[in-house]
């Protein structure tokens, strides 16, 4: 369990004084030029041993992605986009950074676009957080105020400007090319790559996108040290993380813990249990929409982290799970996100257009009953047909549910189709 001298965040539940004095007090801002002076190899070579892996999901290697940032300019600038677009269902951790301990993030973003050669940044912020946005800017007005940003920004002898746009509200805009296209004054809509956006982002120039917790994550690393960031979890899985507990737990919360414990030891400690007690526990969506269900059989060893939830078929995601107690019709569930992602899908591919609109209408089926057994296979390999066949990962994500629910659920899908035809479907719920 984490230790309260091993937390990152300090002010999560905004109990603390957020403005920079209190920031600084809780030991941020402190050397940053220092950090800068040791340089971008320095930073990129720390930032690659601390093992950190991006936290917005897909969990790719955060110094390694750095490092793909060209050393030296060919004229063009270079960007950091930070991604505080946060509309994964379930997902809500980068706001308790922003609008409670908003100067982790800027920091970070200091140092970031620093080891990226990058003299400005923009952080692209959800429509719908109002709040937060006003907290980040608040801060960042601040920081202006106080030299940390700007001309020789923290008297690090590099100039930085960093930049808050707000969106509009689409799920879409969340995923990393989208958001640049929407940043660039367009319709959210994502880009093929390649290119990748460190060699063509940004108004086409070299760019990197990263999300909000592993960039406000950052100072800290480097200021500790990697061997103590890579000190937690398992090895590939290093780190502590903002995790999240939705649904039917006891206490619902937002918090930092050290990865790998065990799936049970996060919902005991930080949910107080399941409502009901561990054996009314169904199934757990691990970190976001995307990820497919895993019922309770799969969960008394399972382990939190990106290895062991891919090794058994699920993802990590963002770490924000979601907790389902035996009253859930897990099929009526999984068919709210298909018709979320069908709503969010930005139409420009024909599998994802068509394919979520078609899972969806299919999965509507299911939970009433009115379809046959043999829809079920059919349904899979849809799901099959859509996936890695779309520009971005959307069209993933709408198939990667069903086809959890369809590994782990199959059963009880077959119930409801057999009940309906023989006139027991009262019995069965989901009317
Ligand atoms: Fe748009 Fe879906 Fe294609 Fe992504 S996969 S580009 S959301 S149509």
């Amino acid at each position: 369990m984490l230790k309260d001298e091993d937390r990152i965040f300090t002010n999560l539940y905004g109990m603390h004084d957020r403005t920079l004095a209190g920031a600084k007090k809780r030991g941020h801002w402190d050397g940053t030029a220092g950090i800068i002076a040791k340089g971008r190899d320095w930073i990129i070579d720390e930032m690659k041993a601390s093992g950190l892996r991006g936290r917005g999901g897909a969990g790719f290697p955060t110094g390694l992605k750095w490092s793909f940032m060209p050393k030296e300019s060919d004229g063009r600038p270079a960007y950091l986009v930070i991604n505080a677009d946060e509309s994964e269902p379930a997902t809500c951790k980068d706001r308790e950074i922003m609008r409670h301990d908003p100067h982790t993030l800027i920091e970070g973003a200091l140092i970031a676009s620093f080891a990226m050669n990058a003299h400005a940044s923009y952080i692209y912020i959800r429509g719908e957080y109002i709040r937060e946005r006003e907290a980040l800017q608040a801060a960042i007005d601040e920081c202006y105020d106080a030299g940390l940003l700007g001309k020789n920004a923290a008297g690090s002898g590099w100039d930085f400007d960093l930049y808050l746009h707000h969106g509009a509200g689409a799920y879409i805009c969340g995923e990393e090319t989208a958001l640049l296209e929407s940043l660039e004054g367009k319709k959210g809509m994502p880009r093929m790559k390649p290119p990748f956006p460190a060699g063509s982002g940004l108004y086409g120039c070299p760019t990197t996108v990263n999300n909000v917790e592993s960039i406000a994550v950052a100072p800290t690393i480097l200021r500790r040290g990697a061997t103590w960031f890579s000190g937690f979890g398992r090895k590939n899985n290093a780190g502590t993380k903002l995790m999240a507990l939705t649904g039917h737990v006891n206490t619902p919360s937002v918090f930092e813990e050290e990865m790998s414990l065990s799936v049970r030891e996060i919902i005991e400690k930080h949910g107080g249990g399941i409502r009901g007690g561990w054996d009314n526990l169904k199934a757990i969506i691990p970190g976001g929409a995307s990820c497919p269900v895993l019922p309770k059989d799969k969960l008394e060893d399972a382990i939190f982290d990106f290895d062991w939830m891919r090794e058994n078929k699920s993802s990590f995601g963002t770490g924000c799970m979601i907790v389902m107690d035996n009253s859930v019709d897990v099929v009526k569930a999984v068919w709210r996100l298909s018709s979320f992602f069908k709503h969010e899908s930005c139409g420009q591919c024909t599998p994802c257009r068509e394919g979520t609109g078609w899972m969806m209408r299919v999965m509507n089926r299911l939970v009433t009953g009115e379809a046959e057994v043999e829809e079920i296979d059919m349904l899979l390999d849809v799901t099959k047909q859509v996936e890695g066949h779309t520009i971005c990962a959307l069209g993933d994500a709408a198939a990667w549910p069903i086809q959890g629910l369809i590994r782990h659920f199959r059963e009880e899908i077959e119930d409801r189709i057999k009940a309906k035809k023989t006139g027991r479907m009262g019995a069965m719920a989901a009317e």
